[in-house]
């Protein structure tokens, strides 16, 4: 079969190549692989600057949908044809305090599909059976393949933020994670103003489509005096940074209300200049959040099938896989917003 591969450590080393077929162990499922998403860390596993332990040769992908090709020996609750996604912590310990807790997507030693074991950019896909999820019937195979970046803005909007109705959020950054958690604070009763750069202009009108009651160009607009007015100078009950960018979050802290809560869900990449004080002086209520664990995904899955949130209109592109170079080139120039590649 066809594969998207990273084939060495270092810059570019990512080839299409013919590999062979996969076939499930025991306790796993081989899926055919319907749609696949472009993620920001495909570029940077691309680029050879990624934070996580990868281990070429891989097939890379890890946000995908598709149906179930053939079970291993033990695995019961899975049948051929099943529709289905999957989560991407192939490998976790189990036995450190985050996995005993429930916290498996902060286990140190854990290894994912795409980056350390083979993914999804490829006719077929093998994944352990724990990890897969049933795509409800009402959710396509294009909307599936978002359940991962979903399952990843759930746990920081939902389950690391508490939200509640009238709280007003302001989330920065309107790529892919940022157009997603702004449908899922909606769906908590918030309001929510969505910032980002002149560069944005057409995510912020589809975050404008898709519920955000106030879009801001903070390169033609002070953020600032905005939020200061629309809550009498007391700043925004909640700010979630989903952009990853310094002068982003510089801005959030700034934003954000006394006691009010920040969530950190992008990634800079590098360390910054802050003025930390900030967090002290305000008494601010600040968390990460990285990547999702199963709650996550069962939250994501509902969201969908109940049309909460719509992750359909956030694809700009659906390219075959042979097409692969041409996706990431429109992916690292924002051309599109999320790119999905089709096995043929
Ligand atoms: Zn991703
Ligand atoms: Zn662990």
């Amino acid at each position: 079969m066809k594969a998207v591969v990273k084939y060495a450590h270092g810059r570019g080393n990512v080839e299409l190549r013919d590999v062979p077929k996969p076939s499930p162990g025991p306790d796993e499922v081989m899926i055919e692989v319907k749609a696949a998403g472009i993620c920001g860390s495909d570029l940077h596993i691309f680029d050879g600057d990624i934070k996580l332990p990868i281990r070429p040769p891989v097939i890379i992908g890890h946000e995908f949908s598709g149906i179930i090709a053939e079970v291993g020996s033990s695995v019961t609750k899975w049948q051929p044809g099943d529709r289905v996604t999957s989560e991407t912590s192939a490998y976790v310990c189990g036995e450190c305090l985050q996995c005993r807790t429930g916290n498996y997507n902060v286990c140190a030693e854990k290894r994912l599909i795409g980056y350390w074991f083979d993914g999804a950019f490829a006719k077929y896909c093998v994944v352990p059976s724990r990890l897969v999820h049933k795509l409800p019937d009402n959710v396509s195979f294009l909307s599936g393949a978002l359940c991962e970046p979903l399952a990843c803005c759930v746990n920081g909007v939902i389950e690391k933020t508490r939200i509640k109705p009238g709280d007003l959020v302001v989330i920065t950054g309107p790529g892919p994670i940022g157009l997603l958690s702004l449908q899922i604070a909606k769906a908590q009763g918030a309001s929510v103003v969505l910032c980002g750069l002149s560069r944005d202009r057409k995510r912020l009108e589809l975050g404008k489509n898709l519920g955000a009651d106030l879009t801001i160009n903070v390169d033609e607009e002070d953020p600032l005096r905005i939020i200061s007015k629309m809550t009498d100078n007391a700043g925004s009950d909640v700010c979630i940074d989903c952009s990853g960018s310094p002068n982003a979050i510089r801005m959030g802290l700034q934003l954000v209300r006394r006691g009010g809560q920040y969530t950190q869900i992008g990634l800079t990449g590098r360390p910054f200049d802050l003025d930390f004080d900030l967090i002290a002086y305000k008494e601010l209520i600040v968390r990460g959040s990285l990547g999702q664990r199963w709650t996550s995904w069962r939250i994501a899955l509902k969201m969908l099938s109940e049309g909460l949130v719509k992750s359909e209109p956030l694809i700009s592109d659906v390219l075959p896989l042979s097409k692969w170079e041409t996706g990431f080139q429109k992916a690292r120039s924002k051309e599109g917003i999320k790119i999905i590649l089709r096995p043929e």
